[in-house]
């Protein structure tokens, strides 16, 4: 699987930094996850976004879907499509309000939002937790310790199997469900002594137990705020995981 990150700024978009936004590919198959603001630039610069295959949204917080309004004019409103918008409707993974809300983000009046239920170009499927095929990719989702409801993912394809976080506390649930993953994609939102809020994010600290506790090969490092020293969350993560740590960067692709 070929992880290329579109933005990787937490919580809000850095200085020309996007917040959450990857795209992972396998097979041929383009699967968009999460597409938060800036992110839609991102993905132009390196793709046709009608060239994706699916979308999957870990939550409903604007730094992981703000861009969502733009996929959607794009999709009815780009007057030479590659691919006829309304023939695939774009498969969306995503939480059950999702097509409440991204109407809501869309429209601009409440008659708009009566004839714009955005399924002409979306084909909306609620999440849940457990497990389900995205084109080849084996996924499981499981419930994560945030404020909204909210899913981790392990994937895995063709014998690899990749878990990516979303944005989480530390809970059993997420370290039961990384466990065999070679690769990890975890949250890092503040150093371990800022980390005074429970059920919200994970410390450098405890995205390195994650992976600690996982036996996983790699650990990747995401989603680190304008506000937090990335130096620092690095250096907690290596300080409890013995394995590959890396700081996540704009525009890099990672096997996974
Ligand atoms: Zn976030
Ligand atoms: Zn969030």
């Amino acid at each position: 699987m070929l992880l290329t990150v579109l933005g990787c700024s937490g919580s809000v978009p850095g200085p020309n930094a996007p917040s959450s936004g990857y795209l992972l590919e396998a097979d041929g198959f383009l699967l968009g996850v999460e597409l938060g603001s800036g992110t839609f630039a991102a993905l132009q610069a390196v793709r046709d976004p009608f060239a994706l295959d699916a979308v999957l949204f870990s939550h409903l917080h604007a730094d992981h879907c703000a861009d969502f309004a733009s996929l959607t004019v794009w999709r009815r409103y780009h007057p030479a499509p590659s691919r006829d918008p309304r023939l695939h409707r774009l498969p969306v993974y995503a939480p059950r309000e999702a097509p409440t809300r991204f109407a809501g983000a869309y429209a601009t009046s409440d008659a708009e939002r009566a004839v714009t239920d955005l399924s002409d170009v979306f084909d909306f499927r609620p999440l849940a937790p457990g497990p389900f095929h995205i084109g080849p990719f084996e996924v499981v989702a499981t419930t994560a310790a945030h404020p909204c409801e909210s899913y981790s993912f392990r994937i895995t394809h063709g014998g690899s199997t990749f878990l990516y976080t979303g944005d989480t506390g530390a809970c059993a649930p997420v370290t039961e469900l990384a466990k065999g993953a070679r690769t990890i994609l975890a949250e890092a939102s503040w150093t371990h002594d800022a980390a005074v809020v429970p059920d919200l994010h994970l410390s450098g600290r405890e995205a390195g137990e994650l992976a600690a506790a996982a036996a996983a090969a790699r650990l990747l490092l995401t989603h680190v705020p304008p506000w937090t020293d990335p130096a620092e969350v690095l250096a907690e993560a290596r300080a409890v995981f013995d394995g590959e740590v890396v700081l996540v960067e704009q525009g890099a692709v990672y096997e996974v």
